[in-house]
């Protein structure tokens, strides 16, 4: 027997509206106890005043049906617009409780969605990004998959193996009778072309992993290069700080940047030269280690030595560095286009000279790794992984001469598809993915 479950679905805390949701089988039942009248008619808001069992009113708002299946669950639900503020909160809570119905669980509407049929796992997925969303990249991407785009490529996809599958399995079921001769070349041929297909989607960059959890942008150099105060002339710019996190080891500090609608994540690392000491030492190896995995690494060299340039930092140039000289304030004469073969963006911390410069090139370097050609992105490493396994899969069926071992591997294949968009046993899966989302939806 399914439950009925109820959540706040707007923010908590004091506020002109707060939102309820209810679901399941007792949804109407409880409708009508609260306001001791007959469902008001389906998807219209209605007026009432809400009471508890004992009858003491609990609040007066709007009430909206939604009875099954033309509803976000697929199954009776209501929706109870009542004022904003801890009293009401838990007034009606206690009252839902009282009625039979139970709190939320995350996850628990879109999963009883998903499970009705409503969407695919990835439009579930889409969901909790777009409540995740920060920056317009973030949204704009969520909302493709959120319509379906990346589910029906997959589907298409999973379609494509299926009917390859149906004719090995015709292939190997009636091979005594009158079937095309080529029907195994032409369905290995056709898969090897799907193998392709899925390797390009794959090739991409991460771009939508990317838009989804930020491009990395490190900030490396000398201790006094000035990194912290790049930091700030940064946050303090059009990039507007979203959020500013202590990072998971006490020696980087991470911000959020919305930079021109593409979600960045920045982070300051302890400066690069290592003292004597355990502690510095530390900070250093694990600067090193968060810059190994940056997608773009600001490479801060201090004007104020110039000409001399630190040599500890000049090893760590490679082509995902942008070279930013600080301090020009403090250098008299011109300085070089180019450092050793890179591009040095001039610019002052201090002053601000420059960081307008720092910003084009950064939301360039953003555009050119998150903007795409408007085909969806997979945005998950779990859809990366199953692609992977069915790229792998598809491959292998290519190498096999006996039919039967051909149609295992394209089975194998259409699994691994069939998981991202929860068509086949994803029942395993299903508590991990709607685990991240918030309570309500
Ligand atoms: P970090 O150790 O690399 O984070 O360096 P800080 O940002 O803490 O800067 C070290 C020192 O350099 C501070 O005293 C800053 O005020 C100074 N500084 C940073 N940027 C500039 C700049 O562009 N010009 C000048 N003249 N001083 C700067």
């Amino acid at each position: 027997m399914t439950t009925t479950i109820f959540a706040l679905a707007s923010g908590g805390g004091r506020a002109a509206l707060s939102v309820y949701r209810l679901s399941g089988p007792e949804a109407g039942p409880i409708l009508r106890a609260l306001t001791g009248d007959d469902h008001p008619r389906p998807r219209l808001a209605s007026l009432r005043t809400l009471r508890d069992r004992r009858g003491a009113e609990i609040d007066k708002g709007l009430v909206l049906w939604f009875p099954a299946p033309a509803s976000f669950t697929g199954e009776d639900v209501v929706e109870l617009h009542l004022h904003g503020g801890r009293a009401v909160s838990q007034a009606i809570a206690a009252a839902l409780v009282d009625l039979g119905a139970r709190p939320a669980e995350p996850g628990d509407f879109t999963r009883r969605a998903f499970e009705a049929g409503k969407m695919d796992l990835t439009q579930a997925e889409a969901i909790a990004d777009l409540v995740d969303a920060d920056t317009a990249a973030q949204r704009r991407q969520a909302l493709v998959q959120m319509e379906g785009r990346l589910g029906r490529l997959y589907e298409g996809w999973r379609g494509e193996i299926l009917r390859a599958q149906a004719h090995l399995e015709a292939a190997i079921d009636f091979a005594e009778e009158d079937l095309p001769a080529d029907l195994i070349a032409s369905s290995k041929a056709a898969l090897a072309d799907l193998a392709g297909r899925i390797h390009s989607h794959l090739a991409d960059g991460g771009r939508g992993e990317r838009v989804r959890d930020g491009l990395r942008v490190v900030l490396l150099g000398a201790p006094n290069a000035g990194k912290s105060s790049l930091l700030n002339q940064l946050a303090g710019r059009d990039a507007a700080i979203v959020s500013s996190t202590a990072g998971t080891t006490r020696d980087v500090i991470e911000v959020s940047v919305d930079l021109g609608g593409y979600p960045l994540l920045l982070a300051d690392t302890a400066g690069l030269r290592g003292g004597a000491e355990e502690i510095e030492r530390e900070g250093v190896r694990r600067a090193l280690a968060r810059a190994d995995a940056a997608d773009i690494k600001l490479l801060v060299l201090d004007g104020a030595a110039w000409p001399h340039l630190d040599a500890e930092s000049l090893e760590l140039l490679d082509e995902r560095c942008l070279v930013i000289l600080n301090k020009v304030d403090l250098i008299a004469g011109a300085i070089p286009d180019r450092l050793h073969d890179h591009p040095v963006i001039g610019l002052s911390a201090l002053t601000g000279e420059g960081i307008e410069l720092l910003l084009q090139r950064l939301t360039a370097a953003a555009e050119e790794r998150m903007a795409g050609d408007g085909a969806p992105a997979l945005t998950r490493a779990r859809h990366r992984a199953s692609l992977n396994d069915a790229e792998a899969a598809l491959r292998r069926a290519q190498q096999q001469t006996l039919p039967e071992l051909v149609a295992e591997d394209v089975r194998v294949a259409a699994r691994a598809i069939g998981r991202i968009t929860g068509r086949v046993d994803v029942e395993a899966m299903l508590d991990i993915i709607f685990r991240e989302f918030c309570i309500g939806k």
